[in-house]
């Protein structure tokens, strides 16, 4: 029975869809005694997962169960933020009446969903640095994941999913849009743009990718696509391009500290100290390798650098580009992955979802926004053939015949991956290195 759910979402090509795109079935393979069903959706203005709760949260709850029958899990939990009071109350309800799971109320704090700081928020228990969840016996998926779980157990694949799109577009709201839709797309269904030039952003303010290529598709970690001007102030800071972030940070990098007193890894107790990365990278003064390897703790979340540093510095901006370096030379963590315990000031620095949309002149567009009843149809897709996690090789020529959920490329190598569909009857009318094109 695990195993057959365990196939059966390897088949579906169900991946994280929270952020993460890790593939879900290799996730499924471990053996822990609690699932935590992660819909913190800590990031301003987007509203995916929630779409899901409002429009079928019994089956979110299906994928939930499944996920702990194939982990053996002996109890789940959706941890959710208690201002989401509409949410608050259907699960409550469906939480009495099915008995199979427990709910824990957030605050609305960014970075909520960080997995290292919700185990600990829900369960008490601390994942060591450098480690996943599962080393404290402990499975978290996000709700959209989890829905898309109980959906592979009826033998659909991942073709679709809910974004929301906001900000400066003439009527915001979340669609359900086969994956591959482009930006632009979305766009023009949500009314069109009401400002011009504009940049978007695919995902989260915070860790979305910000491009001005309106043809960029939908993946399957795409939570939101949010148009703003290019003057906001969140655009500006997170568009500096690397060479000139470092120069300023030479230039302007003051070793405050604040970078390292905000980071809520660094609260939770890792050996994360920002402020020394930045003065070995950018001040060029000799950090010890291990200083450099702690930038592999680093969760990406942004906040040392769109919201803390005084200097409006980069530290993540560098971090990224840090740990890829780090990968590419094959660098393994060198911190010791050791039990740690969050700092007791942890409490008193914690930023609120609130301040992050006012600090970025977001808060005109927040929500709620309407969630139409049925999907986005798409003439035309581009499935991505490149994920976090590696590549696929397309298994279809071009020129094929393909229909909604017809296989059309696979992991390339012998690591974790995720297969892809076709979200669309049509053709393949083209191939390229990064995306596989289908036209109906
Ligand atoms: S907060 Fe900014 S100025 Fe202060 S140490 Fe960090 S990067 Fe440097
Ligand atoms: S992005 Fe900055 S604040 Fe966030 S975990 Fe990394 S170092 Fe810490």
């Amino acid at each position: 029975m695990a195993n057959d759910i365990v196939r059966k979402i390897e088949q579906a090509g169900v991946a994280g869809a929270g952020g993460a795109g890790f593939p879900t079935h290799v996730k499924a393979a471990a053996c822990v005694d609690t699932v935590v069903a992660n819909y913190a959706e800590c990031e301003p203005l987007v509203a995916s997962d929630s779409a899901v709760i409002s429009a079928d949260p019994e089956r979110m709850l299906e994928g939930l169960a499944l996920m702990r029958g194939a982990v053996g899990a002996t109890r789940a939990i959706v941890a959710l933020k208690r201002k989401r009071k509409e949410q608050v109350a259907v699960l409550e309800e469906l939480s009495r009446k099915r008995g199979d799971f427990t709910l824990h109320l957030l605050d609305d704090v960014y970075p909520a969903g960080d997995e290292h700081l919700l185990v600990e928020e829900v369960t008490g228990r601390v994942v060591p640095q450098g480690g996943i969840p599962p080393e404290v016996s402990v499975l978290v998926s996000n709700v959209t994941t989890l829905w898309r779980v109980a959906l592979s157990n009826e033998g659909r694949a991942f073709t679709e999913r809910y974004v929301t799109v906001v900000g400066e577009v003439r009527k915001p709201r979340t669609l359900l849009v086969p994956i591959g839709t482009s930006a632009n797309a979305l766009i023009e269904a949500c009314g069109g743009a009401s400002v011009r030039p504009f940049v978007i952003v695919m995902g989260g303010p915070m860790m979305g990718e910000i491009t001005e290529d309106a043809d960029t598709p939908v993946r399957k970690t795409t939570t939101a696509v949010i148009v703003l001007p290019p003057d906001n102030p969140l655009v500006r800071r997170r568009r500096v391009r690397l060479s000139v972030s470092v120069r300023r940070a030479m230039a302007a990098c003051m070793q405050c500290m604040d970078c390292t007193l905000m980071c809520p890894r660094y609260l939770m107790g890792h050996q994360l100290f920002p402020h020394k990365i930045m003065r070995s990278v950018a001040l060029w003064i000799e950090g010890s390798e291990e200083e450099l390897a702690s930038a592999m703790l680093c969760s990406e979340c942004g906040l040392c650098g769109h919201f803390v540093c005084p200097m409006e510095l980069s530290p993540v901006l560098i971090f990224q580009a840090v740990k890829q370096e780090l990968v590419a030379k094959g660098v393994r963590l060198t911190v010791k992955r050791a039990a740690t315990a969050p700092l007791p000031e942890r409490s008193g620095r914690r930023v609120p979802v609130e301040r992050l949309t006012a600090r970025f002149g977001l808060a005109g567009y927040a929500g709620p926004h309407p969630v139409p009843r049925s999907a986005l149809e798409a003439t035309v897709v581009k499935i991505p053939l490149r994920e976090k996690w590696g590549r696929l090789r397309p298994c279809v020529s071009k020129g094929a015949s393909v229909t909604r959920g017809t296989v059309v490329a696979e992991p390339e190598g012998p690591g974790p991956g995720a297969v892809a569909h076709a979200s669309i009857d049509g053709q393949v009318t083209s191939i390229t290195e990064e995306y596989l094109h289908v036209t109906s």
